[in-house]
């Protein structure tokens, strides 16, 4: 079949068999990812309008217990200037954010081993008591179904975990071997059960990803069906063992993004912080392939150097949650707005009919 034919045919039938995928994602031209984007914008459309949802980033730990070879967090870097905000440094974040508009914000760190449950539970209870209109998304790793269950009780709402990579050797390539898929399929799995809006995700252009990797990342996705889906392109660090491998492309990302929407038609998909990295228009690009959510960084600007993921890391300036007023700009230029609202998944029944 021709690209065009398997996009139509993914919009309709929100799935593909494997070998399907692989022809498309060997066919990508730029006809192509502009039709896939078109056709991804149009189904965006449908269910969310023109609105684009924001989620403030706060990046309260940089220690980690684990040694991803692309990660610029991992323990073996000795170099990373370790950093853990205080409880009220936090408040103080979401007390800007709140004033800035937003009403969810994403607590992201690395596997800092001090974060227990009733750490976390207490931050997440404070944080909801304070602000009983705002979503509170987790980001912290691999814990136990037990734990997951302990930190929705204390009503965190969402939570992003990335798959990274759904093929079990690549995963081997990606990770030391205390890392495990099947670990990570589990936790995900489980904080769907629980209850959590889940996000899993991928990068792309990683170290010895193939076509192949891409396909199994589809395929996952769909089995998976979580309502957030978190790509961008993988970007070397320094003093990590990827340091002399190339970026992910923007274009590869792009098409991706198109991609998922179609497949995923609810799917809250941002356009991330690593695709705005990469591109100065990055997440307006985002935005036009089919993204409709973005989160701007309301660390405090003291340590957000240091949260430093990969090199480049855009990290001041427009990006950041203090140019909101930019930010709408930029989205408004590409047709959407962002909105005060939590920006929950919304299910097939409440797609907008306009
Ligand atoms: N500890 C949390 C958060 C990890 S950081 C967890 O395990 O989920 C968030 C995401 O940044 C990771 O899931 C990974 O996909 C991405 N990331 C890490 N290093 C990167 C790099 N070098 N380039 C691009 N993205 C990277």
């Amino acid at each position: 079949m021709e690209a065009k034919e398997l996009i139509d045919k993914l919009e309709i039938h929100h799935a593909l068999t494997a070998e399907e995928w692989k022809t498309l994602l060997l066919q990508r031209d730029d006809n192509t990812a502009s039709y896939a984007a078109e056709r991804a914008v149009a189904v965006r459309r449908r269910i969310y309008g023109d609105e684009v949802y924001v989620r403030g980033l706060i990046e309260f730990t940089n220690y980690c217990k684990n040694d991803c070879y692309y990660c610029g967090i991992r323990t073996g870097n000795k170099n990373a200037d370790r950093y853990r905000l205080t409880e009220s440094e936090i408040l103080d974040c979401c007390a800007h954010g709140y004033e800035l508009g937003f009403r969810t914000f994403v607590l992201q760190g690395g596997e800092d081993p001090h974060l227990t449950d009733e750490y976390l539970c207490t931050l997440v209870q404070r944080i909801k008591d304070t602000y009983p209109d705002c979503a509170v998304t987790l980001s912290v790793g691999e814990r136990s179904k037990e734990s997951y269950r302990t930190l929705y009780k204390a009503g965190a709402d969402r939570y992003l975990l990335r798959h990274e990579t759904a093929d079990p050797a690549h995963y081997e390539r990606l990770h030391p071997a205390a890392l495990r898929l099947d670990n990570r399929k589990r936790c995900l799995y489980d904080l769907k059960e629980i209850g959590f809006q889940v996000g899993a995700g991928f990068m792309v252009g990683s170290p010895y990803q193939t076509t192949d990797c891409l396909v199994e990342d589809l395929l996952f996705l769909k089995e998976l069906s979580p309502q957030m889906a978190g790509i961008g392109p993988f970007i070397p660090h320094a003093d990590t063992p990827f340091s002399d491998r190339p970026a992910g492309s923007l274009e590869q990302t792009l098409f991706l993004l198109s991609l998922i929407r179609l497949m995923l038609p609810q799917v809250l998909l941002p356009a991330t912080t690593a695709l705005a990295t990469i591109h100065p228009q990055g997440r307006e690009l985002g935005l036009l392939a089919g993204a409709n959510v973005v989160m701007p960084n309301l660390s405090p600007r003291g340590v957000r150097e240091k949260y430093k993921l990969y090199d480049g890391k855009v990290c001041t300036g427009e990006e950041a949650a203090e140019c909101m007023n930019c930010l709408q700009k930029r989205i408004n230029s590409v047709g959407c707005r962002i909105v005060v609202d939590r920006g929950d998944y919304k299910k097939e029944t409440e797609s907008c009919t306009t």
